[in-house]
């Protein structure tokens, strides 16, 4: 079956322009809502606001799980400072360089959304000396927000307030070069790959062996996004999550990446081979790799209790929860992956 990358990657450009920061994904949810509605395929929200989708196999007495998150990295106004500029919390693990200088939206709880720049407080080169080398950290970078605000009171009266959620622009662009940067693909690439297997499967009436349900999971970046809500008749659960690379990574951004082992200790080694099998009869592009500063949603439900067998695997994103970027190679190959799993017998 080929792969229209193109129609992942438009998934992938509309899902990262949509702000979903951990702790505030209604709208990415809203979102996967109307494609599931529009594909006919049944589901159920969860408490904890997660999507479960499911499509009924053969055999309805196992069932399969796939899962991704469409939760990203983000921020919290923590303290609206006497100058009308704002402090900020981070959501998620990662570093304040890496968000210097991104243009960002602040939502209040009215609603409304402000524009902003987040900076060194020390930006301006004609007046700071040395601001290079100052520390980015809390103290240091601030949210310029676009508006005419001269102190902390004109912020709180246009609706600013502490805890409100900071997103950061995308910077989405697909080359002709086949790679594709934005922030956010981790894990929005996988979440794209996830809609268009799922909607390849009922445009084109494939039957599944098993029962598969496809969990939108929407607090993984913060530990707990599909840790609970598993069917209870679930033995294999995979989470579809961004590949790490970097220097001694054998993942790179044109393989499907198989996840051996993370911080979170070894996956399911008979899972892990089926997946390697299953790529190598298939002639899929795959790296099998471990990584060292992860943990996934599968990690969490197995920390949470659940007697499954678990596994992960996704495509290969670079500078991961900073600039992101992948090629529609590592797309394709991890598509193909999954198509051949879900046809394939549970190990
Ligand atoms: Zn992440």
């Amino acid at each position: 079956m080929e792969i229209q990358t193109n129609e992942i990657v438009s998934y992938i450009k509309e899902l990262v322009h949509i702000p979903s920061p951990s702790g505030n994904t209604e709208a990415a949810i809203d979102f996967m809502k109307s494609f599931l509605e529009k594909n006919q395929v049944s589901f159920k929200t969860t408490n904890k606001g997660a999507v479960i989708a499911t499509i009924r196999g053969e055999d309805d007495s196992k069932h399969r799980l796939l899962t991704a998150h469409v939760d990203t990295l983000g921020a919290m106004v923590k303290e609206i400072k006497s100058d009308g500029r704002l402090k900020l919390d981070l959501i998620g693990g990662f570093y304040w360089n890496t968000i210097e200088g991104e243009y960002c939206s602040i939502h209040t709880n009215s609603g409304k959304t402000f524009s902003g720049t987040i900076m060194m407080h020390q930006t301006a080169a004609h007046v700071y000396k040395g601001m290079n080398e100052l520390k980015r950290d809390e103290k240091n970078m601030v949210v310029r927000v676009d508006e005419e605000f001269h102190s902390k009171k004109d912020v709180e009266e246009a609706g600013i307030s502490v805890g409100d959620f900071v997103s950061f622009q995308p910077r989405f662009e697909q080359l002709d070069s086949g790679f594709v940067k934005s922030r956010h693909l981790d894990d929005k690439a996988s979440v794209a790959i996830l809609m268009y297997v799922i909607k390849q499967i009922k445009v084109n009436s494939i039957k599944l062996p098993y029962t598969t349900h496809f969990l939108i999971s929407n607090n993984e970046e913060i530990g707990y996004g599909g840790n609970s809500n598993i069917p209870t008749d679930t033995v294999e659960y995979l989470a579809v999550d961004m590949g790490a690379i970097g220097d001694g990574q054998a993942t790179d951004e044109f393989t499907v990446s198989i996840c051996a082992k993370d911080s979170g200790g070894p996956y399911h080694h008979g899972l892990r081979k089926h997946l390697v099998d299953l790529a190598e009869k298939h002639d899929i592009g795959y790296k099998v790799d471990i990584y060292p500063y992860y943990g996934s949603d599968a990690t969490a439900a197995i920390r949470a209790g659940a007697d499954i067998v678990h596994g992960l695997i996704g495509p290969g994103i670079d500078a991961s929860h900073a600039f992101e970027r992948t090629h529609i190679k590592s797309l394709k190959n991890t598509t193909e992956l999954i198509h051949a799993y879900l046809k394939s017998p549970l190990v």
